[in-house]
């Protein structure tokens, strides 16, 4: 996680005007903590969090003399505060097909994902399945073959503009018939009709909940974390449509200064599974709040 590759030093050293010059000391006055506040919103943190961190750290160091690096060390500490409550691995059952519904705005990095997700289950043994639910959208349909082969894992797909729940209720009977552990259930992200989605996701739960009542046991939401405040609309939108239990962060590997996971935890305090770091099978890590924060902080 690198929020701030382009730039040499991070936000704090910046702030502190530290370049190649002698280590400053600043007094922690309220121009300073506004100055920290602004940092944090342009890192995508939002206004809420922004003031709750800065004030947090006035309190304990208001009017005492501060160097960068005890600033970094303080930010990251609230950072990390907020954050530990979320980092939680995806929770797994001993329920066979254990069922994870992937919902997201297209783009988000959800097909990638299920790819990734299923590598991962696989490297330690599990059988997966991966069910393509976004039957409208045939290139989506093609990636996820492609994900499924190189993680090697069956893709049920179905022909295009076809029911995704009788998709979703076939890959049920296969994964049960096969003893799979897992079922990766693919769903569309076309939020343009919102009514639509919602009833199609519905529909989908509702015919897994046929074979098995608890069905699904995590449903993950898929956030771009490259998006910046957008994402918090998108964790309103998608937990009215689906019972959202986790999230996955992608493109934590770019140039997004990430800050929004903060916002996120924050304001909705869902637990992060997992976060994206890059576009290859390997690149699903897991969320390391320490390292997080020193990487935001720099
Ligand atoms: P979907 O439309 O939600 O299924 O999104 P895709 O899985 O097709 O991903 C959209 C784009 O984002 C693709 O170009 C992916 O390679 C890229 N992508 C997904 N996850 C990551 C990530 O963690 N890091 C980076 N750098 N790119 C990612």
């Amino acid at each position: 996680v690198s929020p701030e590759p382009e730039s040499k030093g991070g936000l704090i050293d910046r702030l502190m005007g530290r370049g190649g010059q002698e280590v400053a000391r600043r007094t922690l006055d309220d121009p300073m903590l506004e100055q920290l506040e602004e940092l944090l919103i342009t890192a995508d943190m939002g206004v809420d969090t922004a003031l709750r961190v800065t004030a947090n750290i006035a309190e304990s160091h208001f009017g005492k003399r501060v160097s960068a690096e005890e600033v970094k060390r303080l930010m990251a500490e609230e950072i990390a505060r907020i954050m530990e409550p979320v980092a939680q691995p995806m929770p797994i059952y001993s329920k066979k097909p254990q069922v994870v519904l992937v919902v997201g705005v297209n783009g988000s990095g959800k097909t990638t994902t299920i790819g990734k997700l299923a590598s991962q289950f696989r490297a330690v043994g599990k059988s997966v399945i991966i069910a393509a639910g976004d039957t409208f959208r045939a290139a989506a349909v093609e990636q996820l073959q492609v994900w499924g082969e190189r993680a090697g894992v069956p893709v049920l797909t179905a022909p295009e503009g076809s029911d995704p729940a009788s998709l979703a209720f076939d890959a049920m009977l296969k994964a049960e018939a096969e003893g799979a552990d897992l079922l990766l259930i693919d769903t569309a992200g076309r939020l343009q009709n919102r009514a639509d989605l919602m009833e199609e996701l519905a529909k989908i739960v509702r015919v897994i909940r046929k074979r098995d009542p608890e069905a699904p046991h995590n449903t993950l939401l898929v956030l771009d974390a490259t998006t910046g405040q957008n994402a918090l609309s998108q964790v309103e939108t998608f937990r009215k449509l689906a019972d959202v239990s986790g999230l996955v962060m992608t493109k934590l590997d770019g140039t997004a200064r990430g800050g929004v996971l903060v916002a996120l935890a924050d304001r909705f305090g869902l637990p992060i599974h997992a976060i994206g770091v890059g576009e290859q099978i390997d690149d699903l890590a897991p969320f390391d709040p320490e390292d997080y924060a020193c990487a935001l902080t720099g």
